[in-house]
């Protein structure tokens, strides 16, 4: 690190005075309970300091630094506690306008939310800049320095993670009373290694060396029940009331986090669950004398908030998972109930009218019979008054078509861990198939289809079809996506309540994906048409005309060419591969999964390969191309896939025709901090799905957005960017939805191998062994499932033509005039992929709520 040892010395020499100074007279505070609230508000508003001085404050009081040989980790955590000492004050103010409005709110229900880095993105949405960087130049560091020692916070998989920080980022924004709820997983999404070309999983503990930006909130604990057994009595009305008795309690204790919106003097909050024992010890354990085994009894409440499941779109059936998604479900909706009754009593009348619960997928679905346990066991409404309440404030939001993705609950385990929510889901169903009976007399087929239990030996709950029954609103997250469900997935629902299902195309916060992540482009973007878009993105639009100006494309590709660096000097550092800045950055960063065809990119890059060796190298353009994400360790195949990635790549890398020609790296443990590094310097992104497969896509807009060109198929939310972008600055290729439907009927990839001479090559450079000299047979399942008429993915089907795209890419990439309009007109069209759009959009034709009033 670059300290200024004049400038630590002399602060040395004045520490003790400058520190003494710093204290806050003790009267100010012993005074502050006899104050009014506003009062002591106006005097602790007071009581700040220049951030210079809280830094320093909070690096000798708060952590105890008095020596000048520090860590730069000190640096950042008395700097994010100086950064949290400025949002406290908006916060507040925030939460209590919130508490007090008489209109609706937002209750954000998510058991993933992937929020990476905090510091920049507090210090940028504060606009603390330059006092920021001020500040650390005491002490000789700069703030690029300082964000780096901050642990990613990667409390989710991928997509559906990131998407909710984003949501989150963009409700504050736009100043909407939005609470999102989640996990405090004390162990995030896991640490990937590469060791011998294979992934190894690490423990993620982000929060060993403590999170200064979450406030632990003990009083607001709530208590959550499990197993156990219900009993049926007579109240002292004589109604007749269920007791969920026999339980095994543990504790949800708060950690909210403050989420600062774009420099408008509002903090929303999210609030993260931990679980923790009751105070209650066991007494029968402890009056036998086994006081360890009811410590150690202790410890397995917290188990509960420990790691964050590592699966991205496929289901796990877990019990601890169930348990994760309830405790989530009833620790948030007991919050918002208590609030309530503490505002209104227990007079529910508007309940639904001012609430609104937004389901995140299916995970926090049993928050639809956990509503009506609370209304009906605890506040003792009647059904009908509990129900019209629920279905007039749930709305749920599907995030995926795969079938293997659709959440299902055996009966036999919610019986045992939920009994009250299972006799409760049991209700719901009878009532909603009698329904469904009156409107469709004798359609007994139609009632085996929609019933919220799958009969069979071992009946199961479907969370998805419970979610439909129970909200007002079901959405899609992407125009494709939704119309396949209404006429696929949700069809029969499609046609028993076509007013609920709506699409939102999902969007991204360009706070993060294009202002922080890329200051060149930034800079370069306020000068030429002013700082607007960084709140309202469609303002991207004025720099249209721009893509004609050739010295406007001069600078524009100086910026990249900067952004290239800065990435290649990271994929050096973490792959030892040496990127050349003159090839096209070729990028595919996401989850690592079947649907998503990293293996069509490696067979392009093998045929790539293949052409080199024969000296077929007329008119290739040289390449980059990175491959990262994360397997979900028990996907097989997906871990397979980086195999083979690495494997490749260690070939290619080694060959020496392929010098200034040729590179593949397979990036590691990709995470939100490193896309801000890769997304910024990547020119072609690789959107390359199955048709049909992928809900939307967010990836693909944040490359977008910085002026990358898509290669990608007419799926999820790429037909949208294709559309904004003009189909003339996009590269399709391969089978649209309709056409993987009919190819299924007919697929024969040996024909095609077999008829395709390139194709062919492909295929026996790789069952030849050629990249798995030492470890024969090893790839075997990968070639068998490219050559299988069964094969799902279609990726033999889509490979001639992804070939063809990517020839074309090239061409168009020597056309260096030609390809920076391109980049310029993608960005200048991505304003419709902000999150603020589609916030705004679920604000206005779901939640129905409006922008906080200023206070
Ligand atoms: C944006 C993002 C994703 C989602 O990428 P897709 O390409 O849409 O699957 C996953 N992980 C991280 C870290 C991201 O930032």
């Amino acid at each position: 690190m670059n300290i200024d040892r004049n400038s630590v010395r002399r602060d040395n020499e004045t520490k003790s005075t400058a520190s003494a100074a710093l204290i806050t007279p003790l009267n100010q505070i012993k005074t502050m309970p006899q104050q009014t609230l506003e009062a002591s508000k106006d005097q602790l508003s007071g009581i700040l300091a220049p951030l210079s001085d809280e830094l320093r404050r909070h690096l000798y009081y708060t952590l105890g630094h008095y020596t000048d040989d520090g860590h730069p980790h000190y640096y950042y955590r008395a700097l994010a506690t100086a950064v949290r000492d400025r949002i406290t004050e908006p916060w507040q103010a925030t939460q209590e306008r919130i508490a007090k409005t008489d209109e609706r709110c937002v209750h954000y229900f998510s058991l993933e939310f992937l929020l990476g880095r905090s510091l920049n993105n507090a210090v940028q949405n504060l606009d603390l800049d330059e006092p920021t960087r001020d500040a650390l130049h005491q002490y000789g560091v700069a703030l690029e320095e300082i964000v780096e020692h901050e642990p990613d916070a990667g409390l989710g998989n991928g997509g559906l993670g990131r998407l909710a920080a984003c949501f989150l980022d963009s409700c504050a924004n736009l100043r909407l009373p939005v609470t999102g709820y989640g996990i405090r997983y004390e162990f995030g999404m896991f640490h990937q290694t590469i060791e011998n070309g294979r992934q190894v999983e690490g423990p993620d503990h982000w929060l060993r060396d403590g999170n200064p930006w979450e406030i632990e909130r003990h009083e607001d604990a709530k208590t959550i029940r499990f197993y156990g057994h219900t009993e049926r009595a007579l109240d002292e009305q004589g109604k007749p009331r269920t007791r969920w008795v026999g339980t095994n309690d543990l504790l949800a204790i708060p950690y909210d986090m403050p989420i600062p919106g774009y420099k408008n003097q509002t903090v929303n909050t999210l609030r993260l669950w931990k679980a923790e024992a009751t105070d209650v010890f066991d007494l029968e354990e402890f009056n036998s004398g086994n006081y360890p085994d009811a410590v150690v009894q202790k410890n397995n409440a917290e188990q509960i908030s420990m790691v964050l499941y590592p699966n991205d779109a496929s289901e796990n059936g877990k019990e601890l998972r169930l348990k994760q998604q309830y405790f989530l479900s009833s620790a948030s909706l007991q919050d918002v109930l208590e609030s309530w009754v503490a505002k209104h009593g227990e007079d529910f009348t508007d309940f639904g009218r001012l609430n609104c619960f937004q389901l995140n997928d299916t995970h926090p679905a049993s928050s639809v019979p956990e509503l009506m346990r609370l209304l009906l066991d605890v506040y003792h409404l009647d059904w009908d008054s509990a129900w019209k309440i629920t279905t007039q404030c749930m709305a749920y939001t599907n995030h995926t078509l795969l079938p293997e993705a659709l959440e299902r609950w055996s009966v036999a385990l919610f019986s045992r861990l939920l009994p009250r929510l299972l006799e409760i889901i049991y209700e719901i169903n009878e009532r909603f198939l009698t329904d469904v009976a009156k409107k469709y007399p004798g359609d007994v087929a139609l009632l085996r289809r929609v019933s919220l239990i799958e009969e069979g030996d071992q009946p199961h709950i479907r969370m998805a079809y419970l979610s439909i029954v129970g909200s007002f609103s079901v959405n899609g997250v992407a125009h494709l996506h939704t119309e396949l469900l209404k006429s696929g997935l949700f069809a029969d629902f499609y046609k028993l309540w076509p007013e609920k299902f709506n699409n939102k195309t999902n969007g991204v916060t360009q706070r993060r994906w294009l202002s922080h992540c890329n200051p060149g482009l930034r800079n370069l973007l306020n000068e030429t048409i002013g700082s607007g878009w960084e709140s309202d993105l469609t303002q991207l639009s004025k720099l249209i005309p721009f893509a004609d100006d050739a010295s406007f494309r001069e600078r524009w590709k100086a910026v990249k060419l900067e952004n290239k660096r800065r990435l290649a000097d990271y994929v050096k550092a973490n792959t030892g591969v040496e990127f050349n800045t003159d090839a096209v950055f070729d990028v595919q960063v996401k989850r690592i999964h079947e649907y998503k065809r990293q293996l069509l990119n490696v067979l392009h890059v093998v045929h790539l390969y293949d052409r080199i060796m024969r000296g077929e190298t007329k008119g290739m353009v040289p390449r980059c191309v990175l491959i990262g994400g994360k397997a979900a360790p028990g996907y097989h195949v997906a871990k397979l896939i980086v195999k083979l990635i690495n494997n490749v790549a260690a070939v290619v890398n080694a060959d020496p025709k392929t010098k200034g020609l040729l590179r593949l790296v397979f990036f590691p443990n990709y995470r939100v901090s490193s896309m801000e590094i890769i997304c910024p310097g990547t020119e072609l992104s690789e959107q390359i799905s199955t048709a049909g497969k992928e809900a939307s896509g967010t990836g693909n807009m944040k490359f977008m957005m910085n002026g990358a060109l898509t290669i990608g198929t007419l799926d999820g939310a790429n037909i949208e960017i294709r559309e904004k972008a003009g189909a003339e600055n996009f590269f399709l290729f391969g089978l649209d939805e309709v056409g993987v439907q009919e190819e299924k009927k007919v697929y024969d990839p040996n024909a095609i191998i077999a008829a395709d001479e390139e194709i062919r090559r492909v295929m026996e450079l790789i069952e030849g062994g050629q990249f798995n000299e030492q470890e024969p047979g090893i790839f075997d399942l990968l070639t068998k499932g490219l050559r299988n008429p069964h094969d799902p993915w279609l990726t033999i089907a889509d490979l001639r033509s992804y070939i063809d795209a990517q020839t074309e890419a090239g061409e168009t990439y020597l056309d260096q005039e030609k390809w920076n309009r391109m980049s310029i007109l993608n960005s200048a069209n991505s304003g419709w992929f902000s999150s603020d759009r589609t916030i705004a959009q679920y604000a206005d034709e779901i939640w129905n709520v409006k922008p906080l009033e200023n206070a």
